[in-house]
């Protein structure tokens, strides 16, 4: 029998990663895995098991076919004792322990096929993996094989299925990708841990739109964990604690209090402007991913949508979606801003945001560099202009902006804008209605397009700059890897110098300037792009508060003071320092809500 949570000793074990989202919470762990496709642990009424047993024989007769078809290609073009390994894996088609056992538990337990198959091989894996023989252990990974083929017939052409958690769980995986994190039914998340991943990866950015804690780049927590074991999880310290004292548990008990309080004395502030001491309004808007966050952006006082990645309608779907499926969505958020300002940010695919239907056949090597966002949107017109139309129709029922991300040459905003324009001319001939002068946005996200900003801010109404996208490329650190988070900080003087140009190149043309990485929600942060002389900040709903509150306590001009002095500083360790030793007072017991970024406190390993 494999080890499980039932007959295992409850050793306590912390593990160390980043903190990727704030909040804390307590409860039994779920292991995901990512690379395997998702089964659910779907029941089945009494009528649908003699279907199920069909779908599952049909799936074993595409299953052969497909290994039948491998193996008279192998034996073409390499040779017949390589095609002979298909032969071991046809014959685990038949085999009456993994298949025959697969048939009677849908009949006896009546759930899912692909689940049961899934549980059988990772059941008889591990027997065989424990066998001696080394080329019985080797059959454990055939054996897998095999049935992930099946199952993989099993999933296909589905829409990818939510995944259902039947009690409220902390989520542990390996890397859970956006598009997964997506098919999870929320409301019985409690928070996410997983071994890799950076801060600001896009699983780190949903869940702290979800308003769900999260540690990232805990390394072995797949490894640690089982499903079942009852964890302890600390967004803030990037800690997991795997069965955690009594006293642990009410230590975490007692924060996730304070938290719920400091929140809520925060909300006195939401109707108050967003002003600094002596004058300068600083806008606080939002970053959402989904459609419903609009109520989150409403509830904390945002003054607009300062970024909806609309890339997260794209994700986990089996289809690119419709002209009208992105318009419901991009309507809905538009009506119930109205008349706040809603910037839609076109699809910003690629990177961690995997859409199957348009890259999942050739991942590049580098995929945060390679083919992606505006560089593919503008070689398939097919997928953009449904999109800039659906926006532009949006654009008739309220206050929509529409921004471009990865512009890294103004001919690319150009080409853009030409699109657009095609896109505006279609309607028009249709009578279709959409606003005429919707204002158009380029992100400043890339080295080159701060460098020479003057030529994008010429030709667009605002700019937003992604310091998410920025600091990775300008410092050469994947934003995504947990190997370099101490490597990845966006207060370097660096990142900070093309936030400075982007701004000042804009004031000759009159462009706003916006920021809407991950920077603009750390209060640290905050003080120091409005020194810099940045219009506007967004970030995720739950950090406008914290942000208000720091920016409504300071001095513009001691903030600017002090964003001049860290431009001229080494690095963002000293940097960091500066602005805490500064505004040390204004920023005790901050941070709370926006996630942990000092690197200098952050627990090391
Ligand atoms: C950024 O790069 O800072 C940004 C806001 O875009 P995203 O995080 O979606 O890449
Ligand atoms: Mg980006």
């Amino acid at each position: 029998m494999p080890a499980t949570s039932a007959n295992r000793p409850n050793v306590r074990r912390v593990l160390r990663g980043n903190p990727a989202a704030p909040g804390v919470a307590m409860g039994k762990c779920i292991l995901i895995h990512e690379e395997k496709p998702v089964v659910n642990d779907r029941s089945l009424e009494p009528h649908e098991v003699a279907g199920e047993i069909q779908r599952f024989d049909a799936a074993l007769e595409e299953a052969r076919k497909e290994l039948t078809d491998l193996r008279a290609k192998v034996l073409e073009e390499v040779g017949e004792s390589e095609a002979r390994v298909f032969d071991a894996h046809l014959l685990f088609l038949d085999d009456n322990e993994l298949m025959g056992n697969t048939r009677k538990a849908i009949a006896t337990e009546r759930k899912d096929a692909g689940f049961l198959l899934r549980r059988r091989s990772e059941e008889l894996a591990k027997r065989l993996a424990r066998i001696p023989d080394a080329y019985l252990r080797e059959r454990a990974t055939d054996l897998e094989d095999v049935a992930e083929r099946v199952v993989r017939q099993l999933v296909k052409g589905q829409r990818r299925r939510a995944i259902e958690l039947h009690e409220p769980s902390i989520v542990v995986a390996h890397n859970l990708n956006p598009s997964t994190l997506t098919q999870l039914r929320v409301r019985n998340v409690l928070g996410i841990a997983t071994d890799l991943g950076g801060p600001t990866s896009h699983v780190a950015i949903l869940a702290r739109a979800l308003h769900l804690p999260a540690v990232s780049g805990l390394a072995a927590a797949t490894g640690t964990v089982q499903t079942g074991d009852f964890v302890a999880l600390d967004g803030n310290a990037g800690t997991l604690v795997v069965h955690p004292t009594e006293k642990e548990r009410k230590a975490l008990g007692d924060r996730q209090e304070a938290l719920r309080k400091f929140e809520l004395e925060l909300f006195s502030l939401r109707d108050l402007p967003s002003v600094t001491m002596d004058g300068r309004t600083i806008l606080l808007s939002a970053n959402i991913e989904l459609p419903v966050e609009a109520e989150n952006a409403i509830s904390v006082g945002a003054h607009g949508i300062g970024l909806y990645r609309t890339e997260f309608i794209y994700l986990g779907q089996g289809h690119i979606p419709t002209e009208e499926e992105q318009l419901g969505a991009y309507r809905y958020i538009v009506e119930r801003m109205s008349p706040r300002p809603v910037i839609i940010r076109t699809l910003d695919a690629g990177g961690d945001k995997i859409v199957d239907a348009l890259q999942g056949a050739q991942p590049d090597q580098n995929p945060f560099m390679g083919w992606r966002s505006i560089r593919m949107c503008l070689e398939r017109p097919d997928v953009f202009l449904p999109q800039l139309r659906a926006i532009l129709r949006a654009s008739a029922h309220g206050n929509a902006r529409i921004l471009f991300p990865m512009i890294a040459d103004v001919h690319e905003l150009r080409e853009a804008k030409a699109l657009l324009e095609t896109a505006r001319k279609e309607l028009e001939e249709k009578g279709i209605p959409y606003a005429k002068n919707i204002p158009v946005g380029a992100m400043v996200e890339v080295p080159s397009a701060a460098i020479c900003v003057d030529a994008l801010a010429r030709e667009c109404d605002f700019l937003s700059i992604g310091t998410n996208d920025l600091t990775q490329f300008t410092l050469a650190v994947d934003r995504g890897s947990q190997r370099l988070a101490n490597l990845y900080d966006p207060l370097h003087p660096a990142v900070l110098q093309m936030v400075a140009m982007t701004v000042e190149g804009s004031r000759k043309h009159g462009t706003l300037v916006a920021v809407c990485g991950e920077l603009a929600s750390d209060p640290v942060g905050a003080v120091v792009l409005a020194g810099l002389g940045v219009d506007e900040l967004s970030m995720s709903p739950w950090a406008i508060l914290e942000v208000k509150k720091i920016l409504r306590s300071i001095n513009w001009q001691d903030a600017r003071e002090a964003a001049q002095q860290a431009l001229e500083l080494a690095g963002s360790r000293e940097v960091r320092a500066l602005l805490q030793d500064r505004f040390k007072r204004k920023l005790q017991g901050l941070g709370m809500v926006s996630r942990a970024l000092s690197r200098g406190t952050r627990p090391s390993k």
